[in-house]
């Protein structure tokens, strides 16, 4: 196994371009060591909020892996399949978690990681992105971390973009496609409002993808079955380096002042229309309407 990289002493950071492996014909081949934070969400779409505390609600509701970050496993362990190299799931959570990370080594994932502590709790995205970022500097080196677009409860899409903030490495937001990965650098399109954008990007960095980029696989019986036996490792405020004042809900900078559910006050009106005829009619009662309020 040959590494070929560049450590900065100065900075103390791993700027690793590229590593490799000597296959039988002597050609190098490159390996991706990956790494996918996933968060383990309400299972329903109604997520509520805890209106003194300003927190979801999560005690007595299903959970499930975020849907969306079943996109980022995926594309990891495609590009796994392709390069070589190796998947780590990490989440941060109470222990129940470990059923997301389970879930995810039942795709293919071939560790995992928990972080949790009661310290933790409360945590704001600043805060969340911190610690996960500090797990993840105690994981040691890596190529890649994709994660997903944004989680279905608290979607705020900050947490990624976070990350790669904390760890001081490269970021692109909203990959749909990845082209190609040699001597270091990565080659993929983002999807911005206009269309594609292609980017090229050294690695190490931190990808959030989109959807479009690949259909999440099933779970197999024999990750299922890997998975049940797995030991997994929990990190902790006391075995991972960390500053104790950025931890939870002393160490969040957001402060959610007040919670509000809006209230629809208005009734609405409908014009019916099940034939050519009437949808003339109705048009004409709808810009009638629109007349009456002064809207046109
Ligand atoms: C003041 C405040 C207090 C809060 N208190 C709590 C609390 O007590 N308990 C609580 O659970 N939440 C709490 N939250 C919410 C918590 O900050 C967010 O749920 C969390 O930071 C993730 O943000 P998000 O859901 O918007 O994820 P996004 O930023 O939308 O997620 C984007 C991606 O980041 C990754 N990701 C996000 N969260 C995690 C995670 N935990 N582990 C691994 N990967 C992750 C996933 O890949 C995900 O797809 C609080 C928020 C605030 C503002």
């Amino acid at each position: 196994m040959l590494h070929v990289g560049l450590f900065d002493t100065n900075s103390e950071r791993h700027l690793k371009l590229c590593k490799a492996r000597s296959g039988s014909s002597g050609i190098l081949e490159v390996t991706v060591q990956i790494i996918v934070p996933i968060k383990q969400v309400p299972e329903t779409s109604n997520v509520k909020m805890d209106p003194a505390t300003g927190t979801v609600i999560r005690a007595g509701v299903e959970t499930v892996v975020n849907p969306l970050d079943l996109y980022a496993l995926e594309t990891a362990l495609r590009l796994k399949e392709k390069y070589g190299g190796s998947v780590t799931v990490i989440t941060m959570g109470p222990s129940p978690a470990i059923k997301a990370l389970k879930e995810a080594v039942a795709m293919g994932c071939d560790r995992a990681v928990l972080v949790s502590d009661r310290k933790f709790g409360g945590s704001d995205t600043w805060a969340t992105s911190y610690t996960l970022a500090q797990a993840i500097r105690k994981l040691g080196a890596y190529d890649l971390i994709i994660a997903g677009e944004r989680a279905t409860d608290g979607d705020t899409a900050q947490v990624g973009p976070g990350i790669a903030a904390w760890l001081d490495i490269p970021l692109a937001t909203y990959v749909a496609k990845i082209n190609k990965l040699a001597d270091g650098v990565l080659t993929l399109e983002r999807l911005v409002e206009e269309g594609y954008q292609q980017l090229s990007v050294p690695l190490p960095a931190l990808l959030t993808v989109v959807k479009e980029i690949a259909a999440p696989r099933l779970p197999t019986l024999r990750g299922k079955k890997t998975a049940k036996h797995m030991e997994i490792p929990v990190f902790t405020s006391e075995n991972m380096p960390i500053d104790p004042s950025f931890l939870g809900l002393k160490g969040s900078p957001t402060k959610v002042v007040k919670i509000d559910t809006p209230k629809v006050t208005r009734g609405g009106r409908t014009a019916l229309a099940n034939d050519d005829d009437a949808v003339g009619t109705a048009v004409k009662q709808l810009i009638g309407f629109l007349h009456e309020k002064g809207l046109v």
